[in-house]
């Protein structure tokens, strides 16, 4: 089967509890837990075409919520033979800290985000409201010098943004939270990332404690179980470490970082 390559790289890592991260946890009347939350990038590869969802972000700058590190998105890259140079797209799931802090890397990439999250955080920007917030000018500047050099491409609803690449627009985690999906080698693959970060969310449609809209969180859920089943695809959640269980890693030097999901 033809399509993309798909390699998640886990760049740092965190334990937490099920109650700590599931809204409402304790109205579901189930024991608590530990979580292995893995901090993750995907590079997406189909022969010399290099698409980045997400880029990670420098924990060793700034840890945000005792995240260790694992390995920097430059080291990761070199591993994998990528130079960030020739990533063509760099699709941002939404401008939180941990998806987009290494945006600057990607100088010649067409960068997809949802207009909904250039305008919310935009907006904070402007009005001086980023303090305590999920990013900082800093991760915005890489965003807005991509658009400066007419390389951002804001989407309002599904669109395919390349051939085997789509994004549709969800919020609810964030306001222009995106789902892609990808026709991988393996069929297709939906990247949930923060619009669903671990399996229980999934199967259950539990939200996430963090949310800018609790409604569309939940309708988000909904659409990912609804799409996988329509287009008989598999959901990768965000943040699970539990996809390491179920994928392979993959061959050769970056093996202790890098697993092979389609
Ligand atoms: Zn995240």
């Amino acid at each position: 089967m033809t399509g993309f390559e798909v390699v998640q790289v886990r760049y740092g890592e965190r334990v937490t509890r099920k109650s700590a991260v599931l809204h409402e946890y304790a109205s579901y009347g189930q024991p608590d837990g530990d979580l292995q939350m893995d901090y993750n990038f995907w590079v997406l590869r189909d022969g010399s075409r290099i698409v980045l969802l997400d880029t990670g972000y420098d924990i060793t700058e700034r840890d945000w919520l005792g995240e260790q590190p694992v390995i920097s998105t430059p080291d990761a890259l070199r591993l994998l033979d990528v130079d960030p140079l020739d990533v063509s797209t760099v699709v941002t799931s939404h401008f939180h800290y941990d998806h987009i802090g290494h945006l600057g890397l990607f100088a010649n990439a067409e960068v997809v985000s949802g207009v909904a999250e250039h305008e919310y955080w935009f907006g904070k920007w402007h009005r001086g409201e980023l303090d305590g917030e999920f990013a900082t000018a800093g991760h915005l500047e890489a965003v807005w010098r991509a658009e400066k050099e007419g390389r951002l491409r804001l989407v309002t609803e599904e669109t395919e943004v390349a051939p085997g690449l789509t994004v549709i627009p969800v919020g609810g985690h964030s306001p222009g939270e995106l789902l892609t999906i990808v026709e991988s080698r393996s069929g297709p693959l939906i990247m949930a990332a923060d619009a669903a970060h671990f399996y229980e969310q999934i199967e259950n449609e539990w939200p996430f404690f963090a949310f800018t809209d609790l409604d569309e969180m939940r309708r988000a859920l909904a659409l990912i179980n609804r799409l996988a089943e329509e287009r008989n695809a598999t959901v990768i959640p965000g943040h699970d470490g539990r996809v390491r269980d179920r994928f392979p890693a993959l061959g050769g030097p970056a093996a202790a970082v890098a697993t092979v999901l389609g």
